[in-house]
């Protein structure tokens, strides 16, 4: 599909560092425990870090015990891109900005976090920047 921020390869890999390039255009994930964002409170609106749309909301953060920054619900439904991803001999759901379509992470569902959607958008916290609300 097309999406409204459109960059070369090479462009990508001038803007971002290696390691959110590696995350955001090759799809890959930052070790467990390890983001910048794992543990944040911090109330805030989370960015893509690759086109800078406001993807999630502190609102919707939860504690999930998995190593990444965990989301209940995107911001708006629109913010983001569903897409059936079979890497890894796995049968998963890849998120992606639907601004750039840089990789976020991947969605679970049905897992049983008293959270009001039961889905856990698991997400790197090298893709996105959090904009704190005193800041904004
Ligand atoms: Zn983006």
């Amino acid at each position: 599909m097309a999406y409204n921020v459109e960059k070369s390869d090479q462009e990508w890999r001038e803007e971002l560092t290696p390691d959110e390039y590696a995350v955001l255009r090759q799809a890959g994930t930052e070790p467990a425990f390890v983001g910048e964002y794992t543990d944040t409170k911090t109330k805030g609106v989370y960015n893509c870090r690759a086109c800078g749309a406001e993807l999630f909301t502190s609102e919707t953060k939860f504690e999930s015990h998995c190593g990444w920054p965990s989301f209940f619900d995107p911001k708006d439904s629109d913010a983001v891109e569903l897409i059936e991803d079979r890497s890894h001999g796995m049968v998963r759901t890849e998120v992606r900005c639907a601004n750039c379509g840089s990789h976020l992470g991947h969605v679970f569902a049905g897992e049983g976090y008293a959270t009001p959607t039961d889905q856990r958008y698991c997400i790197n916290s090298i893709s996105v920047r959090l904009v704190p609300d005193d800041e904004s």
